[in-house]
């Protein structure tokens, strides 16, 4: 428990900083020198030990995220490393689904339990823009993959912005109706140095609500997809899938906040808000032992924050962070 009575069990573990997309939210365009070379990230053997100190403090769940996880070699065998390990109950991943087409089968055999996918628009030619080069194709071959290969629930992450997709959210709501996919909004956060966020690209929650339009039933908390996630959803009437949203600004959750954060690089951060983190590698590449890492963890969870600012940072005209979502695990 942190000193704001909060019971921490979900961590989100970065398995590389790199991305093969270039989401225009996400990361600034020019990457160079951006992401740590192959020596600086945390290496299999030391995530295993890592993942143990987590289990043994009481953590329970884990997001597999990045960069993009698929790119990181070896995570079929890392996956299935961790769905044996005692006191781990949940095991998931956020992806992009570029690589998922190939992967998806091998992910659930090694005992990967449930998939996000993150999907801004239908359309292609958006796709491209908001990614800078994506394809949505292979993202959309990706999702059947995830389906055949038996991943439940699967999301799909819709991150809204104004004037770029905010009009796509009916049709996001309409999938609902015909696959059993679980559709979450998220509103556009001020994270790192993009030169993207601002106050008018935000879309607060009351108008995406209002602009999935009328005829979601909000849902009581035991008919929810699986997750221990902030998303709070709706369903339409008979419909397969459901449509959550997420809102870190509009309606902040930060007393309820679950989660911390592992870098690729071994820092753990207990917000997402560019709070400084408690480097993990170093003590761990110097000899310091399963309880004395258990040590360190505990220490940063005693300086989480109560809660973040991006709220507050809307006001001023340059509304970043320090670090990227990709340097801090997204
Ligand atoms: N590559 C993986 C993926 O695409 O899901 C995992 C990492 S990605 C950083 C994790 C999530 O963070 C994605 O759903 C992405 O849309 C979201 N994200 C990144 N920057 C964001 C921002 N500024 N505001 C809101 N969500 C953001």
């Amino acid at each position: 428990m942190d000193p704001f009575g909060r019971t921490l069990s979900y961590l989100r573990l970065s398995v590389t900083d790199r991305c093969n997309l270039r989401c225009v939210y996400c990361l600034p365009a020019l990457v160079q020198g951006l992401f740590a070379p192959p020596q600086e990230l945390l290496t299999d053997d030391e995530l295993i030990v890592l993942v143990r100190a987590f289990v043994a403090l009481g953590f329970s769940r884990f997001r597999i995220t990045g960069g993009e996880p698929l790119l990181r070699p070896g995570i079929v065998s890392l996956i299935r490393v961790f769905s044996r390990m005692d006191g781990i109950a949940d095991l998931s991943m956020s992806t992009n689904g570029l690589r998922l087409e190939q992967m998806a089968g091998d992910l659930a055999q090694a005992g990967l339990h449930r998939i996000n996918i993150s999907l801004d628009t239908l359309c292609p030619q958006r796709f491209r823009a908001i990614t800078r080069g994506g394809s949505l194709d292979q993202v959309l071959c990706g999702l059947e993959a995830a389906f055949r290969g038996g991943l439940d629930p699967i999301k799909l992450n819709v991150v809204v912005m104004r004037g770029i997709n905010d009009h796509e959210i009916p049709r996001f709501v309409r999938l609902t109706e015909d696959h059993p996919l679980h559709v979450r909004f998220i509103e556009l956060m001020p994270i790192g140095d993009t030169g993207f966020f601002s106050k008018d690209r935000w879309v607060p929650l009351e108008e995406m609500l209002e602009k999935a339009g009328e005829g979601l039933i909000p849902l009581p908390p035991e008919r929810w997809p699986k997750g221990f996630g902030p998303a709070r959803y709706f369903q339409r009437p008979g419909a397969p899938g459901t449509v959550g949203f997420i809102s870190a600004l509009s309606q902040g959750f930060c007393a309820s906040c679950n989660r911390v954060r592992l870098s690729a690089r071994g820092v753990l951060f207990t917000c997402l808000d560019g709070t400084d983190g408690v480097d993990l590698k170093t003590p761990l590449r110097q000899g310091a032992s399963e309880e004395q890492i258990q040590a360190l963890i505990c220490q940063a969870i005693r300086q989480k924050p109560e809660h973040h600012t991006m709220k507050e940072r809307l006001l001023s005209p340059r509304c970043t962070s320090p670090r990227l979502m990709c340097q801090m695990g997204g």
